[in-house]
């Protein structure tokens, strides 16, 4: 496996800091971000250490998009929400903070659920 040394997200697939674990595979984990703009706020990322979409494998590309329906199904059924977003940030200027390639699942309640 790779891994960034200055990388949080690399650090919590090595469980070096913890996180509230919603998933895992061979090839992704899913945890709580630590911010929950809206409840239950999820990040699924590759467990290798991949910048971007721009450096996204295809083999993590596969490994993630085949674990975001399930963990969709998850949060749907722990939270009921009314909806999801789901969103990817790629580059500073797109508002992107950790550079470890990351799907936010961002589960929506209606108006004034913190998000939009
Ligand atoms: P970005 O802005 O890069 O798309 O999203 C990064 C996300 O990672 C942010 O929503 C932020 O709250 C979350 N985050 C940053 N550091 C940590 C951490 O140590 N643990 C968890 N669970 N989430 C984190
Ligand atoms: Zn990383």
């Amino acid at each position: 496996m790779s891994f960034s040394e200055d990388c949080i997200f690399c650090k919590i697939v090595q469980g070096q800091i913890p996180s509230a674990k919603v998933y895992e595979d061979e090839k992704v984990i899913a945890f709580l971000d630590l911010s929950q703009v809206t409840k239950g706020h999820t990040l699924v990322i590759p467990k290798r250490h991949e910048e971007n979409v721009y450096e996204l494998s295809e083999d993590s590309a596969k490994a993630v998009f085949t674990a975001v329906p399930k963990v969709a199904k998850a949060l749907k059924a722990a939270f009921d929400p009314a909806g999801i977003n789901m969103l990817n940030n790629n580059g500073k200027a797109a508002g992107q903070t950790v550079f470890h390639y990351h799907v936010h699942l961002l589960p929506r309640y209606g108006k004034g659920d913190g998000f939009g």
